[in-house]
């Protein structure tokens, strides 16, 4: 088989794994062509050890050093406490145990909590963050750095030690931490703490601090990357953190998944792995799904999943929606999702099903725009994420449209579109506001 056979065979799967691992289309699509270079110039080593296998390897390496070039900083001098690339992957293990973190989290006061969810899990800018929660900039600043400290000391470390530094905010130090410090910025804080050694021990402390967040039992992070294909196919990735992951004996990952969305890639901590399917629930088309990491999972320890799934139609959207409200068959409706584990949870917290359903309409723009026929060759995608606990979470979708498209109509605006076709949000979601949104595309016929 030589490298060109080897490519056509796999290349499809090596794209899922990627996206599953990076989460972000544009990239999956950059570190293939470099997988894609990398087996060309090292086809001669090639021995024959299972051309799937070998590819993946390399895949995973191309991955590793992307990491590993977003990581490193080598312009900060700095940077005292660079930890090695293993621990800043998902699922690295802390000293600190996640369960008193995250209680610790809870125990912030909801303006503290979601201004330090929005800058730490979700990247979002102060001015985003000062929206959020109706306030000036300057506070929602101020917030992050509270929240911080409080948690420093919630967990019983010693306060920042630039308490004892009159020169510095301590604010300016956390952006530096966070880099979204403008150039001229980062340069007085690097000045600053060239020579001043209570300063240095905060930038340890509050790295320490990031890095504990990182792997903490949020349920607050997930990310969603869907594309759609020409012949109105999708791939879809979904990932999310979560510490209420259902564990086996064998510390095996399980969930539950529906047949129309067959599971092709999944990934546990970084690590793609084995998984098998079983149809547990064939009234309902749910199956389950079980995921073997290398290293068993503990129960109650965070999870970062991550399962690429194919579908030959798009989610045929609202269907649901209007056939809910069709007063013919809603008894019907309602029953089968009231079936639904996760319907039944969310229905049970927002006081009632008639809640859910009527979030939901006022989510998708309003009950005339989910009513109204699509027009002749437009088609439909329709995403909804809520979550299921009291917590803010922090949602990232992205949609990549196909190439021979056109936009017909979206629904919300999307935060950002990129190279023309991918269209992004991100947004803080809770309970009472998820995020949902309609997007109609017609594709072109091929010419
Ligand atoms: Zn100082």
């Amino acid at each position: 088989m030589n490298i060109e056979q080897m490519w056509e065979k796999h290349s499809g799967y090596l794209k899922q794994m990627l996206t599953a691992l990076t989460r972000d289309l544009d990239l999956a699509d950059d570190l293939l062509q470099e997988t894609y270079l990398r087996a060309r110039m090292g086809f001669t080593d090639y021995r024959g050890e299972g051309d799937k296998t070998w590819l993946t390897a390399i895949a995973k390496n191309v991955f590793l050093a992307h990491l590993k070039r977003k990581y490193s900083h080598p312009e900060s001098p700095l940077d005292l406490d660079r930890q090695p690339i293993e621990d800043m992957l998902p699922g690295s293990t802390s000293h600190i145990d996640h369960i008193t973190l995250r209680e610790a989290v809870s125990d912030l006061t909801p303006p503290l909590r979601t201004a330090l969810v929005m800058r730490h899990f979700g990247g979002f800018s102060y001015q985003e963050i000062a929206q959020q929660l109706s306030c000036p900039r300057g506070t929602a600043q101020r917030r992050v750095w509270e929240a911080v400290r409080k948690l420093r000391t919630m967990l019983g470390a010693e306060p920042a030690s630039s308490m004892q530094c009159r020169k510095l905010m301590g604010t300016a130090l956390l952006d530096y931490v966070y880099k979204v410090t403008r150039p001229e910025q980062a340069a007085k804080v690097e000045a600053h703490l060239a020579e001043c050694p209570a300063c240095r021990q905060t930038i340890v402390e509050l790295r320490a601090t990031a890095r504990t967040l990182d792997t903490v039992a949020v349920d607050f992070k997930s990310v969603y990357v869907y594309e759609l294909d020409n012949s109105g196919g999708m791939i879809g990735a979904e990932t999310y953190r979560s510490s209420n992951m259902t564990i086996d004996e064998n510390g095996n990952v399980t969930f539950r998944g529906h047949h129309s969305m067959p599971i092709t890639c999944i990934t546990v901590n970084g690590e793609d792995v084995d998984f098998y399917a079983e149809e547990t629930e064939p009234q309902n088309r749910i199956m389950t799904y079980t995921a073997r990491p290398t290293r068993p999972v503990r129960p109650g320890e965070p999870v970062d999943l991550s399962f690429i799934f194919n579908s030959d139609s798009p989610k045929k959207t609202d269907a649901y929606l209007k056939n809910l409200l069709d007063p013919a068959n809603s008894d019907e409706m309602r029953a089968r999702l009231l079936n639904d584990p996760f319907t039944q949870q969310l229905s049970e917290k927002l006081g009632g099903y008639d809640a859910l359903v009527d979030i939901m309409i006022r989510e998708c723009g309003g009950l005339e725009r989910i009513m109204a026929p699509l027009p002749e060759g437009v088609m439909r995608y329709n995403f909804s994420h809520w979550t299921p606990y009291d917590e803010p979470g922090v949602v990232t979708a992205s949609i990549r449209l196909p190439d021979e498209k056109s936009l017909v109509d979206v629904h919300p605006k999307p935060d950002e579109i990129r190279r023309n076709r991918t269209l992004l949000w991100r947004r803080m979601v809770t309970l009472t506001e998820p995020l949902i949104f309609l997007v109609d595309y017609r594709i072109s016929p091929k010419r």
